[in-house]
């Protein structure tokens, strides 16, 4: 690889390295390329998949960076052990990937952003190659590592990680609960978090998410017998009687190898009715588990169809995590780029922290014929305004690409772009490596 690299250097040849090609936020396109004769070459890292090593001594792995998120997974699995790192485009995307655009796991909560679970990393530059050092526990000066982090293929080609795995925990179980309002579920995670629940996956959807997410439920079961039906409408009246009527459901999973998960889901438990919500059967988490990576397959038949689908998410610390979802559906229904009566806006709280939460927020509207790039662009600003004014960040886990780069450009502090930069020209001193993006040399 350093060997490709020197010699696309020599040649001003530029390149894009190719992982899993999931890229939601426009790294793998060249539109903006200033040099526009230039010869471009994408390398595609699919073929560098294997495992190099698994250290049980040490609990770390070593793999090339091209290896799919299910042959890893198996690779470990089969010893005993799992990394932990599930994003819901695990089928498709890559180790190497994952690393350069600071992915997000649906059990990351527990186990960790990927940058968390890094060990060391081998990247080839076209200024040669850097192997930082295999213990991360050191004082020894500034850790170069981090830099990879995010780096979206600008800095270099990461050709292996060693990565940190933990043992496949012994005992899981899902607690799931209805509340009121999104309001008082967020309450709900907040303190649930913040007094030592560590739960692995966590959900919190919006009522229209819910009322969603039950339709589809209820239409893939069978012809209802007269005492589904029963069931059904004695549901109704137990979730208004409790004033449920347009319930948020609530969904973490507690998963442990050591000792039992059952002091804090009895904790958990007691939560959900301090915040007026109603526990819910467990079952619910694991069929959200099963069928965990098939809802983006939707996407393009609504495209077909001519539905305008788009995902958003971000980080916000908890005091702005209320009036975020809030003033989102307030500006949207204002939009002309989105239809109030025949739109959906959905949210959902998909990661916790002490701090604060990750916020996705799905759209479906009808696409506006002959002029679907500038509803796109009019949703895209809208919502990365709000996101921008109301304390969150650009990204929490889908990276900056060429989609984000103008809210990066305009919130990064210059003098940390000015070094970022210098460490650009250091690496790659002909801006071969993914130019003008993040940082736009
Ligand atoms: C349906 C769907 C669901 C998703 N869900 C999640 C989610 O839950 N969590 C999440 O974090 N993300 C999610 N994503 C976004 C995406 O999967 C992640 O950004 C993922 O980390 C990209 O990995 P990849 O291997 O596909 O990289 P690619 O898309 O191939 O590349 C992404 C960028 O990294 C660079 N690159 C790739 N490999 C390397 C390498 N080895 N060295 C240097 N540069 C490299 C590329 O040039 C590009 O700039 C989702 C995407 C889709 C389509």
């Amino acid at each position: 690889m350093d060997y490709i690299l020197l010699k696309a250097s020599e040649h001003n040849v530029i390149i894009t390295p190719f992982g899993g090609g999931t890229n939601v936020v426009g790294s793998l396109t060249n539109d903006n390329l200033r040099n526009k004769s230039a010869i471009r070459i994408t390398i595609n890292l699919r073929e560098m998949s294997k495992l190099i090593a698994i250290n049980g001594a040490e609990m770390t792995a070593t793999f090339q960076s091209g290896i799919l998120g299910p042959v890893l997974e198996k690779a470990l699995n089969e010893k005993g052990y799992t990394l932990g790192h599930f994003p819901q485009s695990f089928e498709y995307s890559t180790l190497g990937g994952w690393i350069v655009t600071r992915s997000a796991g649906q059990a990351s909560t527990m186990y960790g952003k990927i940058e968390d679970l890094v060990e060391s990393l081998k990247v080839a530059t076209p200024a040669g190659t850097i192997h930082t050092p295999n213990f991360t526990h050191d004082a020894v000066g500034i850790n170069i590592m981090p830099l990879f982090f995010g780096s979206e293929g600008t800095l270099g080609i990461v050709t292996e990680a060693t990565v940190k795995i933990k043992k496949i925990p012994r005992h899981k179980r899902w607690v799931c609960g209805l509340f009121p309002n999104f309001e008082a579920g967020a309450d709900f995670f907040q303190e649930a978090i913040q007094n030592g629940v560590k739960p692995s996956v966590i959900r919190l959807s919006d009522a229209n998410e819910t009322a969603l997410f039950s339709k589809l439920a209820s239409e893939k079961s069978e012809e209802p017998t007269f005492f589904e039906n029963l069931k059904k409408e004695a549901q109704k009246v137990v979730l208004k009687w409790k004033n449920l009527d347009h319930p948020c459901l609530m969904m973490m999973c507690l998963e442990q190898f050591g000792p039992n998960t059952a002091s804090q889901a009895v904790f958990a438990k007691s939560l959900i009715e301090k915040y007026g919500g109603m526990v819910a059967p467990e079952i619910i988490g694991k069929k959200w588990e099963e069928g965990r990576f098939k809802t983006p397959y939707m996407r393009d038949t609504m495209m077909e169809h001519r539905i305008f689908v788009d995902t958003m998410e971000t980080y916000v610390p908890w005091e702005n995590v209320k009036e975020m979802h809030a003033i989102l559906g307030k500006e949207l229904a204002k939009s002309k780029a989105f239809n109030k009566e025949k739109g959906y806006f959905l949210a959902h709280i998909s990661h916790v922290y002490a701090s604060g939460a990750c916020m996705y927020f799905t759209l479906f509207t009808p696409m506006q014929i002959n002029r679907e790039i500038e509803q796109w662009q009019e949703l895209k600003n809208l919502i990365m305004n709000v996101f921008m004014e109301n304390n969150g960040t650009i990204s929490h886990h889908h990276g900056v690409g060429a989609d984000h780069q103008k809210w990066y450009l305009k919130y990064s502090d210059p003098l940390s772009l000015e070094v970022l930069r210098a460490v650009k020209k250091q690496l790659d001193p002909k801006n071969i490596l993914n130019p003008g993006k993040l940082y736009n040399v």
